[in-house]
């Protein structure tokens, strides 16, 4: 099975621990290694690795 591609770019997606942003009752919260899915041309981030459906 080959990688997963970008659905904006087609760039390669890699997994990695990402900042993430979250709204919550009015505030922003950051949590610190969240695993997600990055584009390595756009920088696109996906929570699940896109086009790898069964
Ligand atoms: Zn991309």
């Amino acid at each position: 099975m080959k990688g997963d591609q970008c659905e904006f770019c087609e760039g390669e997606m890699k997994q990695r621990r990402v900042l993430a942003r979250f709204r919550f009752n009015g505030q922003t919260i950051y949590v610190e290694n969240v695993p997600a899915w990055v584009c390595n041309k756009c920088g696109e981030q996906y929570d699940t690795p896109p086009k790898s459906l069964p």
